[in-house]
């Protein structure tokens, strides 16, 4: 026998989204409130067995960074055991709810995610998946104009969802430039450290890997693409990676002259 297979997939969204993973006019009016909203919709349909333990995931993560990606769209998240295929809530608010956005914009559309944890790499592709997607204004208006569920999910259709083992190309960088920012703080306290320990728990291994060769080499290993040049090194990037940076500034790009990771919004937290 070989190891065991992890199968690739490659499927619209629609696939992995029933209709009653849908919540069309949610309820909540606070971030946790909204989780807990969407959280025991997957729990009445068995999709998620243990609520109480994924709304607390999901909310440890947010508090090290807002999931929010501005223009009204959040994707909260966290890993957990629910089997081979990532389970999706997606949640429809009308007025929106404060996510904490850098824009300030109210959230109106909620895509909670929980995944195995086995599957590494999965979650950076998916992410990158919809957040490419999802930073598209007409896009985003379909969503917020279906007329109900069952058409919202029609337009998730165009969403594909695919996960390659080997191929992680697009990575979600908002973690790791919060990882940065806290290491370089120095001095850390007890509860800085307890938020790093958190997030290099949340990272993948690999990604953790380079991130800390990129940091003995260099000092630092996520720059800014500010201006199409690498924060780091001061090379210009080229014009096709800086246009696909200023697109989706949380995934993280490489600079193909000092190997740091580069992306647009290194604000972080
Ligand atoms: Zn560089």
């Amino acid at each position: 026998m070989s190891r065991p297979s992890s199968p690739a997939f490659d499927v619209p969204l629609s696939d992995l989204v029933t209709v009653d993973q849908i919540v069309d006019c949610m309820k909540a009016t606070t971030v946790k409130d909204g989780v807990e909203e969407l959280v025991a919709n997957l729990e009445s349909i068995k999709l998620v067995d243990n609520a109480s333990t994924a709304v607390k995931r999901v909310m440890e993560r947010e508090k090290l960074a807002p999931t929010a990606l501005g223009s009204g769209v959040a994707i909260p998240h966290a890993r957990m055991d629910v089997g081979e295929k990532p389970v999706f809530a997606i949640g429809r608010h009308l007025e929106g709810i404060d996510f904490g956005a850098l824009d300030d914009q109210p959230v109106q559309l909620i895509f909670l995610l929980v995944w195995q944890p086995e599957r590494p790499g999965l979650f950076n592709q998916l992410f990158a998946n919809l957040v490419t997607k999802l930073n598209n204004a007409s896009f985003r208006q379909r969503l917020i104009e279906a007329k109900d569920a069952k058409d919202l999910r029609d337009v998730l259709a165009a969403i594909r969802i695919e996960w390659m083992s080997s191929s992680a190309t697009a990575l979600d960088g908002t973690m790791l430039t919060a990882l940065q920012n806290l290491e370089k703080e120095g001095k850390e306290t007890p509860a800085q450290d307890r938020k790093i320990a958190l997030i290099r728990q949340d990272l993948d291994s690999s990604i953790l890997w380079r991130y800390d060769r990129l940091k003995k080499l260099h000092g630092t290993a996520v720059a800014s693409a500010e201006g199409g040049v690498c924060g780091g090194c001061s090379m210009q990037l080229s014009h096709g990676m800086y246009s696909e940076i200023q697109k989706n500034p949380q995934l993280l790009f490489v600079c193909e002259r000092c190997g740091r990771f580069v992306m647009g919004d290194v604000s972080g937290t």
